[in-house]
């Protein structure tokens, strides 16, 4: 469970424009933004994101939520994933379990914001330095690198000098230093002598940035022939590497651009095929390919090639690829594996046979589903039945963490005939899940009444400005379940919502809140999501005069029922003559209030 009170830190850092912006293609008009549904085939934009409500919503299909709401939906990714997600995107750390408090929380983000300083001044010091580095320059040179690409990517130059960064860090011996892992401190037996020094020297330094350009960790690669040749960054709460892809934040347009994205070995290579004209290609760093990085690289595109290298560590790090993808894939997607001759890497080839001989290798790639054969009957005989039960037994792990898919039949059906079976006997000997028809359970049915009038008014109101239920007094609330209970009913859960997140409540904050309580809120929400902007001094009026007219609802029902009882008893008396004075007072107010406006 994450607090409720982090989802609200969470949407009020981030804006909405920005993550939408990532995958759509927005242009402002007038207070909001449009463009083209990603969620349904539209030539003209029917999609629109509020920055005030930090709500998306889609005139066409309907779809709408905040940003937690659109990465779940764009990129499959559950609650709890597409927090993380945005948290890590936004230098937040999401608390690891609710009892964490508060201030514990604030420290942990606070750290994570001086990690981020660290980087970006480390980061700035290196590039500033590449300028007098003659050294550094001249093997940027001698790799074919123009100063326009060097730029693009931040490339930087760490001096050889065992504390260079002491003339960028006042305090050295700040303990954020170790934490991002910039410096590296070994202290004495007995922590008498302790001493620091820079991680990186001498070295190209190639700044590892997350998808939002924040710098969060370096590669750095020896100038000469020393050891060893490329260091990285060790892992820190920043930065892991299992969830990074160097050069993502830079090639997201290209990748756009060209319709793929292609997953290299190193960030040399990286760098250098965008010189040779190839911007759209990214790298694992120093890691095999993870189902993360996968699912990062499906959010982009749904064309992934990977480039291996033609030695055995490549071949070893395409298997890896290849089990990161099953369980990522589906029938939308195309993956397709390039190997490259033995004796190259992407920049050796495209300098050996030109840049149009590249982009016909990575035309021609080998589509995942052949590789998958390949791989899994690679050293079996497939003449022996003990060959063709091999071959069964390797793609067993293969077939079964995927999803039920059109992909995965067909890749059954060619491992069905590869080693003489039937798809059926291979889906039961697998013991592979089969596609559940999707029944669409029906909501369960509300046994409370949905709300009308007065009352659909004042939640609608609440929920489109919950900072204002901070005027409903409990007086109110008493008369609203005076005049309907169920509306009532919704209205505590909402103000029980909306006043524990304070004066910071927002719409998208409780939006979020209430999709976890059930269907009640979601045609409301539905709707407000629709509606243009409202001034909250506007509203705040509206508001204070629906509660207003229920109160004198509420009083007027009273008096029906005083009446209709003969008003025989004295008190019943005096209570209708009350009952008349305060109406006349409500009836004052609203009066004054209007001439006021
Ligand atoms: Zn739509």
């Amino acid at each position: 469970m994450i607090p409720q009170s982090f989802i609200q830190d969470l949407l009020a850092r981030v804006d909405i424009v920005d993550v939408v912006g990532k995958y759509v293609q927005l242009k402002k008009g007038g207070a909001n933004f449009s463009g083209l549904c990603p969620f349904h085939n539209e030539k003209s934009p029917s999609f629109t994101v509020s920055p005030t409500k930090q709500f998306y919503h889609c005139f066409g299909c309907g779809a709408h939520g905040t940003s937690i709401g659109f990465l779940m939906e764009y990129s499959g990714l559950n609650f709890v994933e597409a927090v993380k997600d945005l948290a890590l995107n936004n230098g937040m750390v999401v608390p690891d379990d609710d009892k964490m408090l508060p201030a514990q929380r604030a420290e942990v983000t606070a750290k994570s914001l001086a990690l981020s300083e660290v980087m970006t001044k480390a980061s700035d010091y290196y590039k500033q330095q590449l300028r007098g580095a003659e050294a550094a320059i001249a093997y940027l040179k001698k790799r074919g690198l123009s100063g326009e690409i060097a730029a693009r990517f931040g490339l930087g130059y760490a001096p050889d000098a065992w504390d260079s960064l002491r003339t960028v860090f006042a305090d050295y011996s700040a303990s954020a230093l170790v934490e991002a892992g910039m410096v590296i401190d070994r202290s004495d037996e007995d922590g008498a002598h302790r001493q620091r020094y820079d991680r990186f020297r001498e070295r190209i330094m190639f700044p590892i940035r997350n998808t939002k350009g924040q710098v969060i960790g370096f590669g750095g690669r020896i100038l000469d022939q020393g050891e060893p040749k490329y260091l990285n960054s060790p892992e820190t709460p920043l930065y892991q590497k299992g969830l990074e892809l160097y050069g993502l934040f830079e090639a997201r347009q290209a990748i756009r651009d060209a319709g793929y994205v292609l997953v290299t070995e190193g960030y040399m290579d990286v760098v250098a095929l965008a010189q040779l004209g190839f911007p759209q290609a990214v790298a694992t760093l120093g890691t095999a390919c993870t189902s993360t990085h996968v699912q990062k690289l499906l959010r982009q595109t749904d064309h992934v090639i990977f480039s291996f290298d033609g030695d055995n560590a490549g071949r070893r790090a395409a298997r890896r690829a290849l089990d990161a993808c099953l369980s990522q894939v589906n029938d939308n997607k195309n993956i397709k594996f390039l190997f490259l001759p033995k004796e190259h890497d992407p920049d050796s080839f495209v300098r050996t046979y030109g840049a149009e001989a590249f982009a016909q290798e990575v035309q021609s790639a080998m589509p995942l589903s052949q590789f998958f054969l390949k791989e899994v009957s690679g050293d079996s005989d497939l003449n022996t039945a003990e060959g063709r039960a091999k071959t069964q037994f390797d793609a067993k792990p293969l077939l079964q963490q995927m999803a039920p898919s059109g992909l995965r039949l067909q890749l059954v059906r060619g491992l069905a005939s590869l080693t003489q079976s039937t798809a059926s006997e291979i889906e039961a000997l697998f013991e592979l899940v089969q596609p559940v028809a999707r029944i669409k359970l029906a909501p369960p049915r509300s046994k409370r009444s949905a709300p009308v009038g007065l009352e659909r008014q004042v939640l609608r109101i609440l929920v489109t400005h919950p900072s204002l239920s901070m005027q409903v007094t409990p007086a109110m609330l008493d008369d609203a379940a005076k005049l309907a209970p169920d509306g009532a009913h919704m209205l505590i859960q909402l103000l029980g919502l909306a006043q524990g997140m304070g004066e910071q409540a927002n719409f998208a904050a409780l939006a979020e809140a209430l999709r976890m309580t059930g269907s009640d809120f979601d045609p409301l929400i539905a709707e407000i999501a629709e509606q243009t902007e409202s001034d909250i001094n506007v509203v705040a009026i509206e508001l204070a005069g629906a509660m207003r007219q229920i109160r004198s609802q509420v009083l007027k029902s009273e008096m029906e029922s005083l009446a209709s009882q003969g008003l025989r008893l004295p008190e019943d008396i005096a209570r209708y003559r009350e009952i008349m004075q305060l109406q006349d007072g409500l009836r004052r107010q609203a009066e004054q209030e209007a001439a006021g406006r």
